[in-house]
């Protein structure tokens, strides 16, 4: 453990407890990563604080002697942003669990950062409201990691994601002032400084109370499950119930490989034959669900769907999406190795991505499996290889890597929910010119002139753009104990 870490133990101890503070190797060890295990650094210490004052004086500490801090939820981040580091502070929040109001009154919940995503739904849930993003995590991921990720869920095409739900913040600033932002009123005076901390990748300070929007459920939810020849014919479906005005809650595609791929893990039992299946979700008054409903199986017709399902019953809900919720970790049955990518384009240049995205697959041989959030443009392409033949893992990064590139010629970005992290940041210099990096960091210092909060995540730095991208083999963890899908 670095010399400057290990000064700093005892007066650790004295703000957050001899439980507080965990110095042990091997204790150390299980904070190693976040769910992108490729990247891995045992923290110098790890802290448990149970409320602000212990955030605010551990982060105080740290400026004091200048030793980097890195904050941490529940570890479920897929871009490697709560990597730790060894010669730093790894501030953990899972001993912040506590909802400290669900008020109806104003459809909002005040919650600690380190409460489960679905706890907010399920405490809110009897006065028959819920909170709207919904990561795929939702059952383990912290609301404080959504804050910084600005999370998505398949449901955010029609809610929004994060950043449209957090009306109020208290930040611990990487300087150990706690400031609030914002709060229950809808709108606040002056510089949005919330939307600065949203999606800051915990560079700008560590969340530690955070005020949550509640939205109110709907009175009929209704899916519909529609089978295309092909993605062309699926896509334009998609166009045409956008331009008829209507706004699904979600709207999710796959292609054949992660069909084929569903079907051998699951036996989800999609129409034989299909290249492309769109599952659409409506969801509001009876009423309005219903007509929707009529619409968008009357254009997925004309688009050329060759079979519609539709369900109101959440049991057939649930296995019309059992499919596209066992997509990620399905394709680890045809395929021994594969990165997960993320990025997103505008919508309208869906079909001209996927068809470049087969010409790169035919060209390097490495098939690619498509799973994507079709609404809002949001990609997951899988890039499938065998890790135990030579080569084929650096031909997959190239592929994964010119998928980004294809996003950005676009005008799409890097990332559509997933963040940067430290796994593409190295990206940040093919979407942003020097100038922007620029007042990025000038924004990052603004709040943080040391550079000691989480650094070496979100911007680029050179001794990170050699690695390579995160590669997944088989099912994750997660998946595996039935604690969330990889969406
Ligand atoms: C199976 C699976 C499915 C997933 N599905 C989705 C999905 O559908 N949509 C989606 O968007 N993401 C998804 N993710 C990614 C991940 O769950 C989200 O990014 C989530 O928001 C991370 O929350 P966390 O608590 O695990 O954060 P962590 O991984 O612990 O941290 C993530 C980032 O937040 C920072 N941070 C954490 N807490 C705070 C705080 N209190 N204040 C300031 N910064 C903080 C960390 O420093 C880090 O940069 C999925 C991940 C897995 C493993």
């Amino acid at each position: 453990m670095p010399e400057p870490v290990r000064a700093l133990i005892p007066r650790l101890r004295a703000i957050c407890g001899d439980d507080g503070v965990i110095t042990d190797t091997a204790q150390r060890r299980t904070y190693e990563s976040d769910a992108l295990t490729y990247h891995a650094a045992v923290p110098g210490v790890v802290v448990l604080p149970t409320g602000t004052e212990q955030v605010a004086a551990v982060v105080r500490l740290c400026a004091e002697h200048g030793v980097p801090f890195v904050p941490r939820g529940a570890g479920t981040g897929l871009s490697a942003g709560a990597l730790p580091r060894d010669d730093g502070v790894l501030v953990t929040t899972s001993r912040m669990r506590r909802i400290h109001e669900i008020d109806i009154d104003n459809a909002c919940a005040v919650v600690e950062p380190g409460v489960a995503n679905l706890d907010i739904t399920r405490a809110a849930a009897p006065h028959g409201y819920y909170y709207a993003p919904d990561p795929s995590s939702q059952q383990v991921c912290s609301v404080g990691g959504n804050v910084a990720e600005n999370s998505g869920g398949a449901h955010c095409l029609k809610y929004g994601f994060t950043a449209n739900h957090v009306l109020g913040l208290e930040v611990v600033t990487p300087g150990g002032e706690v400031v609030r932002l914002g709060g229950k009123a809808p709108e606040a005076p002056g510089y949005d400084l919330i939307g600065a901390f949203v999606g800051s990748e915990g560079t700008l300070g560590i969340a530690t109370e955070i005020t949550v929007r509640l939205t109110r459920a709907p009175e009929r939810v209704s899916t519909v499950l529609a089978a295309f020849a092909t993605t062309d014919a699926g896509g334009a479906a998609v166009s045409a119930i956008i331009a008829a005005g209507v706004l699904p809650s979600a709207v999710e595609m796959m292609d054949a490989l992660s069909i084929e791929a569903a079907e051998q893990a699951v036996a989800c039992g999609y129409p034989k034959g299909a290249g492309a299946v769109l599952i659409v979700e409506l969801d509001g008054p009876a009423s309005d669900v219903e007509a929707y409903a009529a619409v968008v199986e009357r254009l997925c017709r004309e688009a050329g769907a060759f079979e519609i399902r539709a369900a109101d019953d959440p049991d057939e809900r649930a296995r019309i999406w059992k499919g596209r919720k066992s997509a990620f970790a399905a394709v680890g049955r045809i395929s021994p190795a594969y990165i997960v990518q993320d990025g997103v384009v505008p919508r309208t240049a869906l079909p001209d991505v996927l068809r470049r995205i087969a010409e790169l697959s035919a060209r390097s041989g490495i098939r690619v499996a498509n799973v994507f959030h079709a609404g809002d443009g949001n990609l997951h392409p899988l890039v499938l290889f065998d890790d135990a033949e030579p080569g084929a893992a650096e031909r997959a990064a190239e592929v994964s890597g010119a998928i980004l590139d294809l996003c950005i010629e676009h005008g799409g970005s890097i990332t559509g929910e997933h963040g940067v992290g430290v796994d593409k940041a190295c990206h940040m210099p093919a979407m942003f010119g020097p100038s922007d990096l620029d007042a990025f960091d000038r924004l990052r210092r603004a709040f943080d002139p040391q550079g000691i909060a989480n650094p070496e995540k979100l911007l680029p730095t050179p001794r990170l753009c050699g690695e390579r991208p995160a590669v997944r083999k088989g099912e994750h963890p997660l998946v595996a104990e039935g604690a969330g899908d990889v969406f």
